[in-house]
């Protein structure tokens, strides 16, 4: 059974409405068993609102509390839940609502993705960096900081690579583990309190990413990108040559294909040559053409490098200020009151980590936009009022 957005209206809450009204995962049966109150909260998202509410709720458990129906959970909210790199027993609620409201009921964007027509590297990281050495900055992706301490006189010594130097400000933009250690090991940073949330700072399990060069075209009807759900370990298939401009080049020069396999939160203590094998069978009972065909090559890449967001974290996620005020943090595991989750999070806390600078050295900082943060029809924002009562 195969579920599109591409004709869902873009309008909330049509948008929500005509996902429910197109899919054939909702059949009227299973929408007459669901619980509307238990849904209520879903309508009116607000952060931080949301986790005061969820946050100790499991997305898995919210789920069940609704009767939400079996199969359209799968497709549409595991497919968040996953998004999370988490089995929705271990992810918060609340993230999980938030997403809901960002993709359906926040903004007539959240349903359509943009992508980069080139791989990340020429299409966004390149130009970033030229546009920042272009304005003074040295951009030094090789380097690991080891160490970082409070200088005598202010600011920041900053040790790394076989160099130590001193800086008037610090924003940590680490992923939670990076975080994590590198707090450990410079013992005079932050307060104690800071100390111990962010020592608590988890990472969610091991995710699988595994591109295919194949000596042959997928079908053509395949999309461009395919959720999957009952697949094994399987997420999604991407056909990169139908966006990308280097796999398109390739596959034009030899007839083949390049496809993308993701498998999010897979078991740590799972055999990695075995799970990689069947992530390929998997693609072989999606798209069976991909059967017959040669690999011409093949890239595993294995990380654990994405935040878990576990049932009643929220409190412990580091803010964007500490109690230094020239020490400030970023990323997709820092809390902040804006409705954004993932790259959107980690891009927003960069920005509202060099505005708390900027406004110290009396500067004006970036706006900011995001999708509204509540959500924005008032008779389903009373509803979600009255069952929070
Ligand atoms: C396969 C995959 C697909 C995804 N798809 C989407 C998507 O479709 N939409 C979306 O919004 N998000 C998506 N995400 C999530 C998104 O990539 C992350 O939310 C985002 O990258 C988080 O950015 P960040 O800056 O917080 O952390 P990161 O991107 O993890 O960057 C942290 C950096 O800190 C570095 N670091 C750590 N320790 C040190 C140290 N001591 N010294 C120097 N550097 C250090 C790390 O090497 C790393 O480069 C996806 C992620 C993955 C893995």
């Amino acid at each position: 059974m195969g579920d599109s957005f591409r004709h869902v209206p873009r309008t909330p809450p049509w948008s929500a409405l005509g996902f429910v009204a197109l899919s054939p995962s909702f059949r009227l049966g299973d929408l007459r068993a669901m619980d509307p109150v238990s849904a209520l909260p879903l309508l009116d998202v607000r952060v931080p609102d949301v986790y005061q509410r969820l946050d100790d709720t499991s997305a898995y458990d919210f789920l069940e509390a609704i009767r939400f129906p079996e199969r359209a959970r799968h497709l549409a909210f595991e497919v968040f839940s996953r998004s999370f790199f988490a089995d929705p027993r271990q992810l918060s609620a609340a993230e999980m609502a938030l997403m809901f409201h960002i993709y359906f009921l926040g903004s007539a964007e959240g349903l359509l993705f943009d992508v980069p027509r080139s791989p990340y590297p020429a299409a966004l990281w390149g130009p970033l960096a030229g546009y920042l050495e272009r304005h003074g900055a040295e951009v030094r992706t090789g380097s690991t900081v080891e160490h970082v301490a409070p200088a005598r006189g202010g600011g920041f010594e900053v040790a790394g690579d076989r160099e130590e130097r001193r800086h008037d400000a610090v924003v940590l933009a680490l992923d939670a583990i990076g975080l994590r250690s590198l707090v450990a090991r410079s013992q005079r940073l932050g307060d104690p309190a800071w100390r111990e949330r962010v020592a608590r700072l988890r990472n969610a399990p091991p995710f699988l990413v595994t591109r295919l060069w194949l000596d042959r075209p997928v079908a053509p009807d395949r999309p461009g990108f395919l959720g999957t759900s009952g697949f094994g370990g399987l997420d999604n298939i991407s056909v990169l040559d139908r966006w990308e401009d280097e796999a398109a080049r390739w596959a034009a020069r030899t007839g083949g294909s390049v496809v993308e396999l993701h498998a999010y939160a897979v078991d740590p203590g799972a055999q990695r040559t075995a799970e990689e094998r069947q992530l390929v069978e998997q693609l072989h009972r999606v798209y069976p053409e991909t059967r017959a065909a040669t690999v011409v090559d093949v890239r595993h890449e294995w990380r654990e490098d994405c935040p878990l967001f576990p049932v009643g974290g929220y409190a412990d996620r580091p803010t964007i200020r500490t109690s230094d005020p020239c020490l400030v943090v970023a990323g997709d595991a820092v809390r902040t009151d804006l409705p954004v989750a993932l790259m959107e999070r980690a891009a927003t806390t960069g920005f509202q980590a060099a505005n708390a600078l900027l406004e110290r050295w009396g500067l004006r900082g970036q706006t900011l936009w995001t999708v509204p943060d509540r959500g924005r029809a008032a008779v389903l924002r009373k509803a979600a009022a009255w069952a929070g009562r």
